[in-house]
C-alpha cells in the first residue's frame, strides 16, 4: 500500500526557501493513486476526467499514460489536448450547450459523443454535426451535494424521451444518458437513485425501439472536507458498482470525475506577509488569496485546511489576500493559532477548481507549480521520494 501525498514541517521550511511562496507542490503519483482507486472499486466504469477541475498539464499527461478519456467542454481544452497527442476519440464534449464553432472544433478534432439537455441543443448539433453521436443529460436533484450542477444543466426526466425521440428522428446518432449529481456528493444514495431512474429511461426508450448504449454516471465523487468526517469512498464506489451490475449489466458506463482524481493531488504553501488588529480580531494578510488558488473559496464554495504546525491556543482571525481589493478577503472568523509575519502556511488538497480558476489581477502572479516525484536531486526532502 502506498503512502498518501505527505508533507513535513521541514519539507514546507525547504519548499518555500528554495523555489518562494505561494507555492503549489503537485504529487502526480496521487493522481495516479486516485486514478487506480476509482478504476479497482468500479472496474466496468471509462473514465473521462473532466478537465476543467485542473487543466494542468502533467495532470493530464499523467492521465493520458493511465489510459484515461476525457471531458472537454470548449475549444481551449480540445486544443490543449490535442497538442498532447490525445485523439477526439479519447474525449466526450460534455458541456450540454455548446457555440457552433465549438462543435465544429470538436468534429475536425474526431470528437464523438456530444452532451445535449434541450431541443434547440439537439437541432443545433444535427445541422452542424449531422449523425453525431449524442448523450442526453438528465437534470437529478440532489440538494446534498456542494455544488448543485443540476440548477444549471439536464432535462427534466419527463421531457427526456421526447429529447431521445427528436435526436433520433434529426439523424443523431443517439447514444444514451448521463447525469451529474452535483460536486462533492458525499453520500451514494443521489447516484442509487440517479442509476435506477435511468433504467427506467432505458427501458422505455426501449419500447420506442431506441437501443441506447451508454450510461454516463458523471462527476461528483467527493474528497475529506475540512471539519468534515472522513469519508468512506471505497463504500461509496462499491454501492455505485453494484447497482450499476445491477441495473446495467451489459451497458457501456462513463464517469467524469474531476475533483477525486486531482483535488488531493496538490498542496499550497503561502506565507504570512502583514498582520494587523482591526475590529478586535487579528488580521492576517497572506501571499496567495481570491483572486489566486483561494479562488475555490469563491467558485468551489471550499473551506480550505490552514496548518501551522504551531501547537498553540486556537483564537478566531480574519485572513486576507495580497491585492489591494476589499473583495480580496479569504476566511473569516477563521480558528487558528495565532501567526506572524513570515509564517509558513501549509494548505492541503487545494488541487481541484483552485488554481483552474486563478487570476493575475492586481499583477500578482498565479502561484507556481512543482511536482513532488521530480525534486529528488534539486533539494534534501524529509520523506524519500
Ligand atoms: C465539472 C464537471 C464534472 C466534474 O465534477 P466533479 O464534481 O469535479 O467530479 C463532470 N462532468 C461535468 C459535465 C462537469 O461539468
Amino acid at each position: 500500500m502506498q503512502k498518501e501525498f505527505h508533507l513535513s514541517q521541514t519539507d514546507v521550511k525547504r519548499l518555500a526557501e528554495q523555489f518562494g511562496t505561494p507555492l503549489l507542490v503537485m504529487s502526480v503519483e496521487q493522481v495516479k493513486r486516485n486514478y487506480r482507486t476509482l478504476k479497482e472499486f468500479m472496474p466496468r466504469v471509462n473514465i473521462h476526467y473532466a478537465v476543467k477541475a485542473n487543466p494542468d498539464e502533467r495532470i493530464v499527461r499523467t492521465l493520458k499514460d493511465l489510459g484515461s478519456c476525457f471531458d472537454v467542454a470548449s475549444d481551449g481544452e480540445i486544443f490543449q489536448l490535442q497538442e498532447m497527442g490525445i485523439g477526439g476519440d479519447r474525449m466526450v464534449f460534455a458541456n450540454p450547450i455548446k457555440p457552433v464553432h465549438s462543435i465544429e472544433t470538436a468534429g475536425q478534432a474526431g470528437i464523438s459523443y456530444y452532451m445535449v439537455d434541450s431541443e434547440p441543443e439537439i437541432e443545433k448539433m444535427a445541422r452542424v454535426a449531422p449523425g453525431a453521436g449524442v448523450l442526453v443529460r438528465v437534470r437529478m436533484q440532489n440538494p446534498e451535494a456542494l455544488i448543485d450542477l443540476n440548477k444549471k444543466f439536464g432535462a427534466e426526466p419527463a421531457d427526456v424521451m421526447r429529447l431521445l425521440l427528436k435526436a433520433r428522428d434529426c439523424g443523431l446518432d443517439v447514444a444514451g444518458l448521463a447525469f451529474h449529481v452535483g460536486s462533492q456528493a458525499t453520500q451514494h444514495h443521489a447516484y442509487l437513485n440517479a442509476i435506477k431512474l435511468c433504467r427506467g429511461l432505458f427501458d422505455e426508450a426501449m419500447t420506442h425501439g431506441m437501443n441506447l448504449r451508454i450510461l454516463d454516471i458523471g462527476g461528483g465523487f467527493p474528497i475529506r472536507a475540512p471539519g468534515s468526517e472522513k469519508i468512506n469512498i471505497q463504500a461509496i464506489f462499491s454501492s455505485i458498482n453494484n447497482a450499476l451490475d445491477e441495473y446495467f449489466p451489459s451497458i457501456e458506463i462513463w464517469a467524469e470525475p474531476g475533483r477525486f482524481i486531482c483535488g488531493t493531488a496538490v498542496k499550497l504553501i503561502t506565507r504570512v506577509i502583514g498582520k494587523q488588529h482591526r475590529d478586535n480580531q487579528d488580521w492576517y494578510f497572506l501571499d496567495e488569496g481570491i483572486y489566486g488558488t483561494f479562488s475555490g473559496v469563491i467558485f468551489d464554495h471550499w473551506d480550505y485546511e490552514l496548518l501551522s504546525f504551531k501547537d498553540e491556543p486556537l483564537i478566531s482571525a480574519t485572513f486576507a489576500g495580497p491585492s489591494c481589493d476589499s473583495f480580496d478577503v479569504i476566511f473569516r472568523e477563521k480558528e487558528t493559532v495565532r501567526l506572524d509575519v513570515d509564517d509558513l502556511l501549509l494548505v492541503p488538497d487545494i488541487g481541484s477548481y483552485s488554481s483552474a480558476s486563478a487570476t493575475t489581477f492586481n499583477g500578482f502572479s498565479k502561484a507556481k507549480v512543482i511536482v513532488w516525484e521530480q525534486l529528488g536531486d534539486v533539494i534534501q526532502l524529509d520523506t524519500a521520494v
